[in-house]
């Protein structure tokens, strides 16, 4: 850990942006489920669907309102869970480093939004739970779910009456999450593309924490860092490709997401 910590205080020496970004993993100790374990598996009829089945543009044109179901139980998880140590560090390092820190999240729990990280410094490359969108693309806006929708359990149907609130205010179509499936692609307007595309490019450090790194965008941030020469670190409870590449650079934390990002918030600061 101390080498670790050691090689964050050396890379805010360059300049640059100093990211840190984010997966599934730093909200586990919130008690939200990563998509990795079975937690992250759901029930349509007699079938297991893994999320990345689920979580698809052609599984919603299918299923439309078990795909929501999910979505809304998730939202629900989201809504009793609290920041933990973890989310409110990264909070402070943004008050800190106000004109250097970005965070970028895969997450879409909304726990950074909640401990207090700037939404000027907050970049959600795969969008926000509580907030829904145009299922029609017919505008790009995007709007809170309405508090009516209330929280679903686990095997919930969409009743009609909620049915009838997720439509979209400006056409009155279908509305859909707002969340990057995995069959879609990453834009600037939705998803903040170009915007953490340069971030990355010039970056000092780039502190990766509680992700498998399986989406193609947070590679290519890091790719993008690693090439201009950041310092790359990489915080999880395992192994994975990421930490093959902070191996050999500014190293490796195999641990919690929470206690981590304290130390390294705290050696920045
Ligand atoms: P993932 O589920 O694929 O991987 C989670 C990673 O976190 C694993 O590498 C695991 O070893 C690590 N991890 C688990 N607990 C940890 C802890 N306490 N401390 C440190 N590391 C820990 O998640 P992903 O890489 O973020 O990608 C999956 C996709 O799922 C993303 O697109 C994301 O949007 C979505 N997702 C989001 C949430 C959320 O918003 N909280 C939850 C599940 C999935």
């Amino acid at each position: 850990m101390e080498a670790v910590l050691a090689a964050c205080r050396a890379a805010l020496v360059r300049p640059g942006p100093v990211i840190a970004l984010t997966g599934a993993g730093v909200s586990a100790e919130s008690g939200i489920p990563t998509f990795r374990g079975k937690e992250g598996y759901w029930t349509i009829g007699a079938r297991d669907y893994h999320p990345q089945e689920l979580a698809t543009q052609a599984a919603f044109r299918a299923m439309p309102w078990e795909v929501w179901a999910w979505y809304l139980y998730r939202r629900s998880v989201c809504r009793r869970a609290q920041p933990n140590a973890g989310h409110h560090a990264l909070a402070r390092l943004a008050l800190e480093l106000p004109d250097r820190f970005a965070l970028v999240t895969q997450n879409v729990d909304g726990l950074h939004r909640r401990a207090g990280s700037p939404d000027a410094q907050t970049f959600p490359i795969h969008g926000d739970i509580s907030l829904m969108r145009c299922a029609a693309d017919c505008v790009l806006d995007r709007w809170l779910i309405p508090d009516a929708v209330p929280d679903l359990a686990k095997g919930d149907a969409v009743a009609a009456p909620v049915q009838a609130l997720l439509v979209c205010p400006r056409c009155g179509g279908m509305a859909r999450p707002h969340v990057l499936w995995f069959d879609e692609s990453y834009d600037e307007p939705r998803f903040h593309l170009d915007t953490v595309r340069r971030l990355a490019r010039g970056a000092a450090l780039v502190v990766i924490a509680g992700t498998s790194a399986q989406t193609t965008l947070p590679w290519h941030v890091v790719q993008l860092a690693a090439s201009a020469g950041a310092t790359l670190v990489d915080v999880n409870l395992e192994d994975n490709p990421f930490g093959d590449l902070a191996a050999g650079s500014g190293g490796v934390i195999r641990g919690p997401a929470a206690d981590a990002l304290t130390a390294i918030a705290a050696a920045l600061i």
